[in-house]
């Protein structure tokens, strides 16, 4: 294992400090050094006012560091208990609805200790219900699970709270959602309509009130078009088709609205939607109410601190000039797609899942979030002599993938031995 002395120029002292835990992870998802440069930085920034990024130098490279990135609460919160799940249930056969996070490194985990999927990530299930009996665990991932499936569950004799890992940002969008629901508005969840969370978020929204999911701008735009009734009712169940509640009248159901979202969304997607959504309903209905509030439920969106959080850094970390990013996860990760749009916007940008994509100097295995596919790219690096490489990574990424990387750059860049005084600027 390295050993990190790690220098800080510009002010901040010399450092190097243990790794502090919240939750009880396996070791092996943590680093050091990706932990002493976070400390160093909480412990300078303890409000978290300051989203600039943290520079690294290496010799002749500079790798720039988004402020915040890897593994939020709720993720560690997953972990812990799964893995707790296993240590404490040796003699019993323990499933997991689906993939627990978005990061293959840890779903593979899981599995060689023994846990076996029920569905795949789409819903898709790989063995059935009747398999299930009442001595089995079954742990639900961080994303939440339907009411229909807790009821299942709850029908073997399996009680899906034992091992329950949702998150409880997930949680709070479902009680945000209740509680307008409840006051008579239509729940519009911004979301991907097959990620596991807003299958969750819809089902247990449906409970309440009626409920439509918009994927992006475009589909928002469409539903602005029922809501001002410029398109005939009953193609909205075309258009929506699997994505809007049981007995969902498009005519009664479009005028009382309340916006919220998958907690790992594009903000400014998120915002733009939810005020082009205010806007259409107080425009349709001539801003009956002074207020805006009879039409249309104003609140603030239900993104996830660590959305929040990482966005932000990686906005602030934009700010500075570099050759490429890398942007580091599981490349179903909702919330890493999204750092990987903000980048890409602005710089050449690769995502990639672990450093065994940096194949060499020359070439890097990479997903394209567009086409839904992994491409190999030569030349990924510019022949320049002081190369600066941004780097940030999702909320489910384990920090020893990004020690792997920036290890690996080291290496690539003949900047190794720079690795143990390591200068922070
Ligand atoms: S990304 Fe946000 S909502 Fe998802 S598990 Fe992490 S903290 Fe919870």
């Amino acid at each position: 294992m390295h050993k990190y002395n790690l220098c800080f120029l510009g002010g901040l002292k010399p450092l190097i400090l243990p790794i502090m835990k919240s939750f009880n992870v396996p070791i092996h998802y943590r680093s050091p050094l990706v932990n002493a440069i976070k400390q160093s930085r909480k412990n300078a920034d303890k409000m978290k006012n300051d989203f600039s990024p943290t520079i690294l130098q290496l010799g002749t490279l500079q790798l720039i560091l988004a402020r915040h990135f890897g593994f939020c609460y709720g993720v560690e919160n997953a972990i812990e208990i799964a893995f707790n799940a296993v240590q404490q249930n040796k003699d019993k056969r323990i499933f997991l609805l689906s993939e627990m996070i978005h990061n293959p490194g840890v779903n593979a985990d899981l599995l060689a200790l023994g846990i076996r999927f029920i569905m795949d990530t789409k819903g898709n299930m790989l063995l059935n219900w009747d398999d299930l009996n009442s001595d089995d665990i079954v742990i639900i991932p961080a994303f939440g699970t339907t009411v229909e499936i807790e009821d299942t569950l709850k029908s073997k004799g399996i009680n899906p709270a034992i091992y329950e890992t949702t998150c409880p940002f997930v949680e709070k969008v479902w009680n945000r959602a209740a509680k307008i629901g409840n006051e008579g508005y239509t729940i519009i969840i911004h979301g991907k309509p097959g990620h596991e969370e807003t299958r969750a978020t819809f089902s247990h929204s449906k409970e309440n009130t009626a409920t439509v999911i918009v994927k992006d701008m475009e589909q928002a735009q469409l539903l602005g078009k029922y809501i001002a009734k410029e398109l005939p009712a009953n193609q909205f169940y075309i258009d929506f088709k699997g994505q809007f509640s049981n007995g969902f009248d498009v005519t009664r159901d479009l005028v009382k609205i309340g916006v919220v979202n998958q907690t790992t969304m594009l903000a400014s997607e998120t915002q733009a939607i939810s005020e082009y959504l205010k806007q259409t309903i107080t425009n349709h209905y001539n801003n009956i109410d002074t207020n805006n509030e009879l039409h249309f439920a104003d609140m603030r969106d239900t993104l996830c601190y660590a959305t929040h959080d990482n966005q932000t850094a990686v906005l602030n970390m934009l700010e500075k000039d570099a050759d490429l990013a890398l942007v580091i996860g599981g490349y179903n990760s909702s919330n890493t797609s999204h750092l990987v749009e903000l980048c890409e916007s602005k710089l050449p940008t690769y995502f990639i899942k672990n450093e065994l994509c940096i194949i060499d100097s020359k070439t890097i295995t990479h997903y394209n979030i567009h086409t839904h596919n992994e491409l190999i790219t030569e030349n990924y690096l510019p022949p320049t002599p002081k190369l600066k490489i941004m780097i940030t990574s999702g909320a489910s990424c384990p920090d020893s993938l990004v020690e792997g990387i920036i290890i690996r750059l080291a290496q690539l860049t003949g900047n190794e031995e720079h690795l143990e005084t390591i200068q922070i600027i």
